[in-house]
């Protein structure tokens, strides 16, 4: 069984619609896949609809949540969430709210590089995004064809990056405030690439223990963003935390370099990962 739990599709930051990603997904070989766009379940109807016969869908989603140290600025934290119930009013009044925060900031990011000359146009990102939620990787995609960098993972080096001058933070969910509604919708909430340093600043290990007194699930163990060191570290903590241990690919089709598969999950992990998640049942034959 080969099984990759956090895949984005076009109805957030991916390049590939649900049903062209369910495609990619079967032609690699996988068994399982989770589709986990930001903060939407927007792809879910359109990913159960699209499913070819053998592969099994996971309903998810990637929180977008912020982890606020004692002494230093709010740390930025995704959280995947499996299986829960999409109507759960609280929690998809806390979605809509995050989907406005996206587009509020990411007119200023749009805003500040324009007003340096760099020739991006907000109206122009939205109707590009066709209705998906709007992040950075937009904004790269728009930089791209202006001419102004040669590729997206340019574009992040030079412009997007979290200390770059345009950056703009959003007012991301308290990550415990974020596993309470995850959980609440009987869904399986579980850390993404908790140590991926080169994404920014991460957390300690307390925040981690905190977490988990919150009712967090799982660690993303497997990452193409973790070192090996990472990965060990991670693997340690699940164990005693008594976490379930995930690894994915973060799939997000043309806008990384990163295959589909790169990472996969063990299968009895997966099978706890399941029998966890109440909230929504998975797309199979
Ligand atoms: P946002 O949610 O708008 O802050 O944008 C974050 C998203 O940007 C992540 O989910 C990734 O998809 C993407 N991203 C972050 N860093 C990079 C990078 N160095 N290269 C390409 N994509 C990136
Ligand atoms: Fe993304
Ligand atoms: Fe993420
Ligand atoms: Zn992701």
């Amino acid at each position: 069984m080969r099984i990759d739990l956090h895949t984005h599709s076009s109805v957030s930051d991916g390049t590939e619609t649900p049903a062209q990603l369910l495609a990619t997904a079967g032609a690699a070989g996988l068994d399982v896949v989770a589709l986990t766009d930001h903060d939407t379940t927007a792809g879910w109807a359109l990913a159960e609809e699209a499913r070819p016969p053998g592969l099994t869908v996971v309903p998810g989603m990637e929180l977008s949540c912020r982890w606020f140290p004692d002494d230093q600025p709010p740390i930025s934290v995704h959280l995947l969430a499996y299986l829960f119930d999409p109507l759960s009013p609280a929690f998809a009044a806390e979605r809509a709210r995050l989907r406005d925060e996206r587009l509020s900031r990411g007119e200023r990011i749009v805003e500040a590089l324009a007003a340096d000359g760099h020739p991006v146009a907000w109206e122009e990102i939205v109707a590009a995004s066709e209705g998906g939620v709007v992040g950075r990787p937009h904004v790269a995609r728009a930089l791209v064809r202006a001419g102004v960098v040669a590729s997206v993972d340019q574009a992040f080096a030079t412009l997007l990056h979290h200390r770059s001058p345009y950056y703009v933070a959003k007012a991301d969910t308290d990550v415990r405030e974020g596993i309470a509604l995850v959980r609440a919708a009987g869904g399986v909430p579980v850390f993404a690439h908790g140590l991926a340093t080169k994404r920014g600043r991460v957390v300690g290990d307390d925040a981690v223990a905190a977490m988990a007194e919150a009712g967090l699930l799982g660690l993303e163990v497997d990452h193409p963003d973790h070192s090996d060191e990472e990965r060990a570290h991670m693997r340690g903590l699940a164990d005693e935390l008594g976490l379930l241990r995930t690894g994915s690919s973060d799939y997000h089709g043309a806008n990384k370099t990163t295959p589909i598969g790169a990472c996969t999950t063990d299968p009895e992990q997966y099978e706890a990962l399941l029998a966890a998640g109440t909230g929504a049942a998975p797309y199979r034959d």
